[in-house]
């Protein structure tokens, strides 16, 4: 997977995505990641690319010229058109099943925006998917970036080191996790469940099984609409009903 970040922070994007798990996936090489500082493409003396908005309003708008002019710098070298993901609130939100879908491409190209946003003839020319991280207005769309890189690069192989981790993570299957236990087995008066500590495997993972149910009927039961459900597991939610 190669990703293209066009910002204006650049080392933004590098400090948060060079360390700990997309750090180590980018010295395996399983990653690369190049920045694209936009301002290395203004076409002002000054080095701006900001300007004012026609009609006037509060703030200032991305000139459409360095943006399109940075994005051509990337697809030069590139054999087909890249999926261009423009982080902005007003876009599909995002989640797991994107992450998922995104994975399987070999490049992403991702447009983070600042002030009041970017000219809209650019987005028009050069961007395929327009990309919220959720319902709030952030500041630049570095962040955004980061969170669904690292959302993706955790699906790719090789990047855990327990390849089976990202299988059962919460949202996978459209349930939520099981509760984690870890030593000691008694905390502060508090104990591990017991099957956890039995050695039975089978049991161990019906547990797990009817723990990630509840917890997402008590948690997120609109996600229980689009599980992936067994045979058990809606007689077990359907016991959970009548309790
Ligand atoms: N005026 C814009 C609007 O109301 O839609 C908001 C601009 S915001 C202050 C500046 C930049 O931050 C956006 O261009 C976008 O790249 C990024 N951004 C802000 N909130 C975001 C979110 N929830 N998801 C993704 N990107 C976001």
């Amino acid at each position: 997977m190669n990703y293209h970040v066009l910002t204006l922070f650049p080392d933004m994007i590098r400090d948060g995505f060079q360390t700990s798990i997309t750090g180590r996936a980018v010295e395996k090489g399983i990653l690369t990641l190049e920045t694209i500082n936009i301002r290395d493409f203004s076409v002002n003396k000054h080095n701006r690319v900001d300007d004012y908005p026609y009609g006037g309003g509060a703030g200032m708008v991305m000139q459409a010229e360095p943006v399109c002019l940075a994005y051509e710098s990337v697809a030069a070298g590139l054999e087909k058109k890249p999926r261009v993901l423009y982080m902005s609130p007003q876009g599909k939100v995002f989640d797991q099943r994107m992450a998922e879908e995104l994975a399987a491409e070999e490049e992403l190209v991702f447009l983070c925006g600042h002030y009041e946003g970017i000219d809209e003839r650019v987005l028009e020319e050069i961007v395929t998917d327009e990309v919220s991280i959720g319902d709030y207005v952030l500041t630049g769309g570095e962040l955004p970036a980061l969170v669904i890189m690292d959302a993706v690069s955790r699906l790719l192989g090789g990047v855990l080191h327990n390849e089976e981790s990202a299988q059962f993570d919460s949202f996978h299957d459209n349930l939520l996790e099981y509760p984690q236990y870890s030593r000691p087995e008694e905390w502060r008066g508090k104990k591990v469940p017991p099957i956890l500590l039995s050695g039975h495997h089978a049991n161990v993972e019906k547990w797990r099984r009817e723990q990630s149910l509840i917890r997402t009927r008590q948690r997120r039961p609109d996600l229980l609409e689009r599980a992936n459900l067994t045979k058990e597991d809606k007689k077990f939610l359907a016991n959970l009903e009548e309790m």
